[in-house]
Parts: structure tokens; C-alpha cells; sequence
């Protein structure tokens, strides 16, 4: 077989690598007019180098530095935005990619993308709370997206293969101007079908070490008992238990959930519990073991069908049980019936007003 499974500890935050054999391509094509490009500031530090704000031809653009060791990252993430019909409204646009000597005489690996406007879905829920219409724009968008990647089909001749992303976090959301999700940081996707993973007899020689976020991993993940069988089903399910997750990120910052009461600030799935550096063990203690999950708070009031529904699609994404876990396009549509349904049961209307406490309304 060709899955290993490495527990890599980081201080008290622990990540559970993979590592695996990919067929290696090494071959960088320049794809980018290098001239024209300009990093302008510094939007995130992330763990293989560094993401910018750029200009490429005075159009805005986000550019993704990586450390030379971090190049089989690179090369994953670009092979996977170049794989064939990628392209959708709610993963972020891939431009090009780039080998350059950077500042410092080392080789550094760069990703062109499209700036998103709001940065990542938790900097965003963070910032700002949303009503109703935003939330199911948020999730609507998000299950689109993941919809898209999941899926495989044959389109002009060329094959589109299934794609689970592997590492669903609201940091690797993106949030364009007008309030919907891109999928972004494809670094540990993987391709499910067509003959790159499906046949490991091929002379596959390089290898990738993949990095899931503790946080959120599902039940099956962190007890290492992920149904190779089916490895199609099985990683698609672990990415939506990771959607169920976001899912109520997004639902506690909505204000017309809390019915004119105070919207909480912000949290991260697990913190009220566990905090801010949670272990691999505390998450299997709690997540397998005891099967906790975040809270749907009592504020959210259930008199509303809509509320109903929305509490039944993020249990139903979340479920110990991955086999009884919605699909991607299954919660694409629960989110666009949600939508049209507040407006057909709430007495409330959706409201645009600030808090103090909460941060500002999305615009
Ligand atoms: P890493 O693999 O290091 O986690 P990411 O691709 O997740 O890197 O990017 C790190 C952060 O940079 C994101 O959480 C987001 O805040 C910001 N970022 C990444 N891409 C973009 C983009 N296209 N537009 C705006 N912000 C971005
Ligand atoms: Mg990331
Ligand atoms: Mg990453």
C-alpha cells in the first residue's frame, strides 16, 4: 500500500501527517510574466512561507511564497488547480505559478492566485457578523465549491477527477467582495479517481507530506480507522465532517439566529472546550470517544422551520457515522432552500445593525 501515517508533533500543537507517493514532476514551467508582478504587503504568514497582496499588470492579486523545503507542497497545489476543469466561481482562481531566486539567493516557489477581498473566512467571521442571507451566501458558496471539487466528469474530451481537499478550515476559506467562498489552499488535496492514486503499482516516486489542522479532523481520522476501501467515499466524508464544523462557525455569528439578543464574539470549533492549541488526544477524547461536538446555542430558537433545518444540516455534516454524512451537493442544496425559507416563515426581517460587542455587520 501506499499510505503511511506520521504524527509529527509541533510544541503543544500536534498534526498528523501523511505521507504518500505521488508520480514526481519536477519540471517547472515559467508562467508568469515576472516583469509585471509586484508584491506589495504581507496578508499572512502561513506555515510554508509567506502569502502576499500583489499587483500583476496592475490587476490585484494574492501571491503565495513557498520555502524551498515546502516545494513538494508547492507542486501539489499547483497540480492540483491544473488539473483539468478546476475552475469554478467558488475555488479560488489559479493564475500561474513561478521559480524565482528570492532576496536572499535561495530558490523560492511562488503561487498566483486572485486576491480575495476579505482574506479567510475566519478573519472574516471574526471581523464582521452576517444575517441570514449572509450565512446561507457563506454556506451556499462553501458547499458549491466543495460540491465542484468532489465531483468527476468528462467535459470537451478531458476528464475531471474527484479531488477531496483534506484540510477544510475557515483559514482556508476565502471570501471575495461580495460575500461568497473561494476554496483555497489546495496544498494537501488529493486526487481520488483517474489512474494517479487508484493504480500505486506506477513508478510513483516522489512523495508528499500532507498536514490536516487537528481542529478538524473527523472521529474516523483521529482514531486512524479511515475506510481505505472505499477511499473515494472515505476522504469526502472526512472533508464534509470538517464543512458540518464551518457550518456552525458561521451560524454563531449570525445575528438573526440571536433573535435581537447579543451576537457572541467569534470562536474557533473546540475552543470553548479545549481552547487554543488543542492536542490530537484532548480532540479524540472529546470528538471520538465522548462524540461532543460544538454547541448549537439555546438562543438559536427552533419556533422557525428554518432553524430547524439549518441545526439538522449542520448534525447531519458532523455525524460519527461518516457513511451518514450529507454530500457536498447535498448541503449546496439545504443552504439555497434555506435561504429562500426565512423569508417565507420569519416574522424578523434581517437586520444590518452594529454591536459593540460583536464587531460590525458584513457589508
Ligand atoms: P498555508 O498553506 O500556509 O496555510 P494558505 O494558502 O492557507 O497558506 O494562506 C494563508 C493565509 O493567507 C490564508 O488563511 C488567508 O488569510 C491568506 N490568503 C491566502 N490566499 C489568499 C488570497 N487569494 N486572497 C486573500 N488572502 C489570501
Ligand atoms: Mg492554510
Ligand atoms: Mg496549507
Amino acid at each position: 500500500a501506499v499510505y503511511f501515517l506520521i504524527r509529527v508533533w509541533h510544541g503543544s500543537q500536534s498534526e498528523v501527517h501523511h505521507t504518500m507517493h505521488l508520480t514526481d514532476d519536477i519540471s517547472i514551467t515559467p508562467s508568469l510574466d515576472m516583469d509585471n508582478l509586484k508584491l506589495l504587503q504581507v496578508l499572512d504568514r502561513g506555515r510554508y512561507g509567506c502569502v502576499w497582496k500583489g499587483s500583476l499588470n496592475e490587476k490585484e492579486v494574492a501571491v503565495k511564497v513557498f520555502n524551498p523545503c515546502h516545494k513538494q507542497n508547492f507542486l501539489n497545489e499547483r497540480d492540483i488547480y491544473t488539473t483539468p476543469h478546476m475552475e469554478h466561481e467558488n475555488v479560488i482562481r489559479f493564475i500561474g505559478a513561478e521559480e524565482r531566486i528570492g532576496m536572499e539567493g535561495t530558490v523560492e516557489y511562488l503561487l498566483v492566485m486572485d486576491y480575495a477581498h476579505h482574506g479567510s473566512l475566519y478573519h472574516y467571521l471574526k471581523t464582521y457578523m452576517v444575517n441570514w442571507t449572509g450565512m446561507c451566501r457563506l454556506g451556499h458558496s462553501l458547499a458549491r465549491g466543495l460540491a465542484h471539487l468532489h465531483s468527476d466528469f468528462v467535459k470537451g474530451g478531458e476528464s475531471k477527477p474527484a479531488v477531496a481537499h483534506r484540510d477544510l478550515t475557515s483559514r482556508n476559506i476565502l471570501v471575495k467582495a461580495d460575500g461568497s467562498c473561494a476554496l483555497s489552499d489546495l496544498g494537501f488535496a488529493m486526487r481520488l479517481t483517474g489512474n494517479r492514486i487508484c493504480n500505486p503499482g506506477q513508478e510513483d516516486t516522489a512523495h508528499i507530506t500532507e498536514v490536516g489542522t487537528v481542529r478538524y479532523m473527523a472521529p474516523e481520522v483521529l482514531e486512524g480507522a479511515v475506510n481505505l476501501r472505499d477511499f473515494e467515499s472515505a476522504l469526502k466524508q472526512v472533508d464534509m465532517y470538517a464543512v458540518g464544523l464551518i457550518l456552525w462557525e458561521i451560524a454563531t455569528r449570525c445575528q438573526d439566529l440571536y433573535m435581537g439578543q447579543p451576537v457572541p464574539d467569534y470562536m474557533q470549533p473546540f475552543q470553548a472546550e479545549l481552547g487554543q492549541h488543542p492536542t490530537f488526544e484532548e480532540l479524540q477524547v472529546i470528538v471520538s470517544r465522548e462524540k461532543r461536538r460544538p454547541l448549537l446555542s439555546d438562543a438559536w430558537r427552533e419556533n422557525s422551520q428554518a432553524v430547524k433545518s439549518l441545526k439538522e444540516t449542520i448534525e447531519d455534516c458532523w455525524d460519527q457515522d461518516a457513511e451518514a454524512r450529507l454530500t457536498a451537493l447535498c448541503v449546496e442544496e439545504r443552504m439555497a432552500e434555506l435561504m429562500s425559507m426565512w423569508s417565507r416563515n420569519s416574522t424578523v426581517s434581517p437586520t444590518l445593525n452594529r454591536t459593540s460587542t460583536g464587531g460590525s455587520s458584513a457589508p
